[in-house]
């Protein structure tokens, strides 16, 4: 058990204003293995207020400059990949494969591309008779959670720190360890002082100051519709910029040509990962009614090839849960699928093991689209399977939530599944399969944000527009 102390503000570790502290689980055996400070709305004023400080210096400096900067963060995440991996494993519970390839690779990816990005971003374009200078919002108040959670914070520094504006982070409560290790990262990598900060604490206290704080330009949310809600409404009331990256209930649509066993192996791979904590997941998956009997079948096998289990053993694919809370709620929701009539095919509400927040890979069949599992995010590792009658039927199901965030389309001929993809209330749809790209605009349709991450797209997010018309 280690006693981590102080914020990360102003270019150093300083002690936290009260004497609150927050504890850190291992998901995989439940035991205490850290405390961070628990930050108060002081210890937020003083970040806040480091970050203003910083920001003139900051949105002054060169583009290649920046840039050289963020290179150097993404080189010393490279050094340190290997601690990163272990630091996400040991808080959040992910196999240490999914810790290194995701957990390390993913942010260590889009920190290079925001190296790049700053150094070839067009920050000022010509319009007629006028130049139009792309200048950075400001002071950025980013609030992430614990699912992803260097990927997360990355997906906000990058682009914030390439656009020219200085941040405060307030990271999940869950998994504040692999946070700290990037403000390290960040002071190794030589950023002038006040540029990032970083104020460990809990959601309705420091994450609140945060969102309300008048020195903040714009706040950069990911986590639960429910809080995102809030916020969105904070920053309205104060006319403060709003970046929204919420829930999703994503479908996988699955069309009659469609190579039926590798799009349910990778449908079901793409639920089970993370233990189902992806907001981008595709729960939903969609078979046309003459194939469902058969991806029933494919999905039971293809789920019993993941054990739950130590995350450091790599026979075991999928690891704890985050937390109790999370555990019950998933819980909470098999049951529920069961009490509104669908069928368990595989997994269930019971505990696979005494110890530690797992919960077994399950899928449901015959799970209709007005079910609560059809409808509400359950972020575990559970999936829906849902027939269809023909193309149109399939449109409206997968169509049919409050949410837009992903999604997937298989078909024998990529132009069929485009066609389809492009009718889709969705932000992201992935074609037979294909691969993430870190520069692919990310962000939701409908209730599952505003705003886009990643790429050029996420880039302007940050950027404000000023015209000088000759
Ligand atoms: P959450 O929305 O409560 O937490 C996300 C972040 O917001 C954390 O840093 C938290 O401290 C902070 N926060 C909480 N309350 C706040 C407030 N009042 N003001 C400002 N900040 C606040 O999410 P959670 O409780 O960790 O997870 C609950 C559910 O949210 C999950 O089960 C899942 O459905 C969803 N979720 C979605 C994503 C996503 O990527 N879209 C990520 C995590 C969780």
């Amino acid at each position: 058990m280690k006693a981590y102390d102080g914020m990360y503000i102003g270019g150093q570790w300083r002690p936290a204003a009260g004497t609150d502290t927050i504890d850190v689980v291992n998901p995989a055996d439940e035991r205490v293995i850290a405390t961070v400070p628990a930050g108060t709305a002081e210890d937020i004023d003083a970040a806040v207020r480091a970050a203003r400080a910083a920001f003139p210096g900051w949105a002054a400096t060169p583009p290649a400059e920046r840039a050289a900067y963020i290179a150097a963060l993404r080189d010393a995440m490279v050094a340190r990949a290997d601690e990163i991996a272990e630091t996400v494993t040991a808080e959040l519970g992910s196999p240490i494969g999914l810790s290194r390839k995701v957990h390390a690779g993913a942010p260590i990816a889009v920190a290079g591309s925001y190296a790049e990005l700053a150094a070839t971003y067009p920050f000022e374009e010509k319009v007629g008779n006028s130049t139009v200078l792309l200048e950075p919002v400001g002071v950025v108040g980013a609030i992430t959670p614990w699912n992803y959670p260097l990927h997360q914070i990355v997906a906000k520094v990058g682009p914030a720190l390439a656009a020219g504006c200085t941040v405060v982070v307030k990271p999940a409560e869950d998994t504040p360890l692999v946070a700290r290790l990037f403000a390290e990262l960040v002071h190794e990598a030589g950023l002038p002082a006040g540029v990032f900060n970083l104020v460990t604490g809990l959601g309705p206290v420091a994450g609140q100051a945060l969102a309300e704080h008048e020195g903040v330009d714009l706040v950069s949310f990911t986590g639960s519709t429910a809080v995102g809600k809030r916020i969105g409404a904070t920053a309205g009331a104060a006319v403060k910029r709003v970046a929204l990256e919420l829930g999703g209930k994503s479908a996988n649509v699955i069309l009659p040509s469609a190579d039926l066993a590798r799009a349910v192996k990778i449908g079901v791979a793409n639920v089970m990962s993370n233990s189902g904590q992806t907001c981008s997941a595709w729960t939903r998956m969609l078979v046309h009614t003459d194939q469902y009997d058969e991806a029933v079948e494919l999905a039971r096998t293809a789920a019993g090839g993941y054990l739950a289990g130590d995350p450091h053993d790599t026979a075991n694919r999928l690891g704890p849960v985050v937390n109790a809370k999370q555990r019950a709620r998933v819980r909470g929701y098999i049951e529920k699928g069961i009490k509104e009539g669908a069928t368990l095919v595989t997994g269930g509400p019971e505990a696979p093991h005494a110890t530690g927040y797992y919960i077994a890979p399950t899928v449901f069949a015959e799970v209709t689209p007005e079910m609560t599992i059809a409808q509400e995010e359950i972020f575990g590792p559970v999936l829906s399977l849902l027939r269809y009658e023909d193309e149109e039927d399939a449109l409206r199901i997968a169509n049919g939530t409050v949410y837009g965030l992903a999604g997937a389309v298989w078909a024998g001929d990529e132009s069929e599944a485009v066609a389809f993809a492009r009718r889709m209330d969705t932000g992201q749809v992935d074609i037979n399969g294909g691969r993430f790209n870190p520069l692919a605009p990310f962000g939701g349709y409908k209730q599952s944000g505003v705003g886009r991450e990643l790429g050029a797209h996420g880039l302007a997010e940050y950027l404000q527009t000023k015209s000088l018309q000759f």
